[in-house]
């Protein structure tokens, strides 16, 4: 059996407020420490970071830190151990998707010695980049290899923002702690808003792979879940890449929101899904020094302060306008999954140190926009996917996107001309008029004037906008029960974060997917009984 486990030792706990300056110099920080638990300068101490944020909101911009303390002692250091045992030989669990829901649920079940068995669609984290590289370079998209598809899931080669508004779904502190114990840095679980790096992710990944595999679980690449086979309310069998057929107790399902193949084969087999709000719109590019002055109050390449980030959400005409992972020195990344569409998302590397800063600015979409169509489980995903091959169309049938400067879509302006843009594949002058229905693209021209406001600067000429930003969140959902988190039906089947309408981020996923093993855990225990 696998414990995770935690050591710990006892310890004062101290929390002030510094300078970015004074809080990267160690002699002051022990001296503010000190003076805080009105200690003798005498006394020896051993101190680390407990919480770190920033509060930029007036000029003097100031580091909130928690600190550790040991007095006359050194900390203990935090150790994250697993005890092995094989689960070999134990009940299988088998998991459709190696994202973050799937690995999680994966590493979960061997705590309960349980194994997983996971088939994942796309390729392994290295193989993957060679796909990705020549998705970039001339604008060819493998469908079962992309920055959706493949090991590690779609949150693989992106900015890894491990923040999450989803903290009452469960342990966020245990993802990021076994995040940390597959390599990430501690950094991780002191910051506030906590970012990975698309060039730390993949090890990470591969070492939670190798975790598993150890453990006598299995992973199983370009292993595509193609059919199931049914009696009664119970999955008997799934059938792989068309022709493997493997008998399965219980079938997580954690395919991801851009899986559509996996909506349509349960739509076929009869099984419930339904159409979920979602949201779609632009990126949006500046440059990162920008962002830096706006956010830093002028204060432009310190080497104090982390490159800024925003956050913006304003309601036009009743509805939600918001920014969506917003990637702080990054670049706009081709994010399609079918090669007659085009899709943007973001990715940032662990230090963020792009000239780009880059964005979604998105508006929330409902069934009910869609008159007589709302009951369609399709409606929403019909719509992401109209608007998705209408910008590969009007951008050349390739992975260009359409684009426009950020002043002339508000002015209902076509741009001549662009500054450069991150996104490799290249952009093309579409009006997103062109694109977008009114109800979008009226209500977004209205936010980023609001936007404008709250953040005096934001709406400028430099800034260019691409379009579709439209995997937010997955735009169907499969209705689960609560208490259990089986299907509502099957009984067998666990729909499970992103995909099935449950997470939305590399976090809540982790937690949904470790949840789905808890929940089949007990579920087991009382079948045995
Ligand atoms: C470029 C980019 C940047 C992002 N940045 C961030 C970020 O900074 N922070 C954050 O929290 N989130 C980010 N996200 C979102 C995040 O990646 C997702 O929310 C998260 O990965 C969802 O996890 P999941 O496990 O539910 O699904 P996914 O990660 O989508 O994983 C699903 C897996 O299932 C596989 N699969 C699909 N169909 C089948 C099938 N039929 N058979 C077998 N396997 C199948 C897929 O190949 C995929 O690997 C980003 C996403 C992208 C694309």
């Amino acid at each position: 059996m696998v414990v995770f486990k935690l050591i710990l030792q006892p310890m004062q706990e101290v929390s002030f407020q510094c300078s970015p300056e004074e809080a990267k110099d160690e002699n002051v920080l022990k001296d503010f420490i000190i003076e805080k638990l009105k200690l003798s300068t005498e006394v020896k101490i051993d101190f680390r970071w407990k919480k770190r944020s920033i509060d930029a909101r007036k000029k003097a911009i100031k580091i909130n830190c928690v600190f550790e303390v040991e007095i006359n002692g050194a900390l203990q250091k935090n150790k994250i151990e697993f005890e092995i045992k094989s689960v070999q030989d134990s009940e299988p669990v088998h998991i459709i998707g190696a994202g973050p829901a799937g690995l999680f649920a994966a590493l979960r079940a061997l705590e309960l010695n349980l194994k997983p068995i996971i088939f994942e669609r796309g390729k392994d984290v290295r193989s993957r980049r060679r796909d990705l590289a020549l998705l970039n370079k001339e604008g060819i998209l493998n469908p079962e290899s992309n920055y959706c598809f493949g090991e590690g899931g779609a949150g693989t080669y992106s900015d890894g923002k491990l923040y999450t508004r989803s903290k009452k779904r469960g342990d966020v502190e245990k993802v990021l702690k076994l995040l940390v114990y597959f390599g990430a840095k501690n950094d991780i679980l002191v910051d506030a808003h906590p970012h990975v790096g698309t060039n730390k992710l993949p090890q990470i990944i591969t070492a939670i792979r190798e975790k598993i595999i150890a453990c006598g679980g299995e992973i199983h690449f370009e292993k595509k879940l193609t059919d199931l086979h049914l009696e009664g309310n119970l999955i008997k069998n799934i059938e792989i890449n068309k022709s493997e057929k493997y008998p399965v107790k219980f079938l997580i399902l954690a395919t991801g929101h851009s899986a559509r193949d996996i909506f349509e084969l349960l739509h076929r087999k009869k099984i419930e899904i339904q159409a979920k709000p979602f949201a779609l719109g632009v990126r949006v590019e500046h440059t990162q020094d920008l962002i830096d002055q706006l956010q830093y109050h002028g204060r432009l390449n310190d080497e104090y302060l982390p490159p800024a980030s925003y956050s913006l959400v304003t309601q036009v005409e009743d509805r939600g306008v918001y920014s969506f992972c917003m990637c702080p020195g990054g670049i706009i990344a081709p994010c399609a999954t079918e090669s007659n569409e085009v899709v943007t998302n973001g990715w940032s590397p662990s230090k963020r140190n792009n000239p780009y800063s880059n964005s979604g600015i998105v508006v929330s979409v409902f069934p009910e926009d869609f008159m007589g169509k709302e009951k369609d489980p399709f409606v929403c995903l019909d719509f992401q996917k109209e608007i998705e091959q209408k910008c590969w169309e009007l951008a050349g049938k390739n992975q260009k996107v359409p684009a426009q400067r950020l002043l002339d879509f508000v002015n209902g302006k076509k741009s001549i001309d662009f500054p450069r843009s991150s996104y490799h594949p290249g952009i093309e002058s579409i009006e997103m008029d062109e694109i977008f229905p009114k109800f979008i693209v009226e209500r977004l021209r209205k936010a980023f004037i609001d936007f404008e406001k709250k953040m005096p600067g934001f709406l400028t000429n430099d800034a260019v906008i691409h379009a579709p930003e439209s995997r937010t969140s997955s735009p169907i959902s499969i209705p689960r029960r609560r208490e259990t988190m089986q299907h509502i039906r099957i009984t067998n089947l666990y729909p499970c974060a992103e995909g099935a309408g449950y997470a939305g981020g590399i976090v809540s996923a982790a937690i949904d997917g470790m949840n789905c093993i808890d929940s089949l855990s007990s579920n087991l225990i009382c079948i045995k009984v």
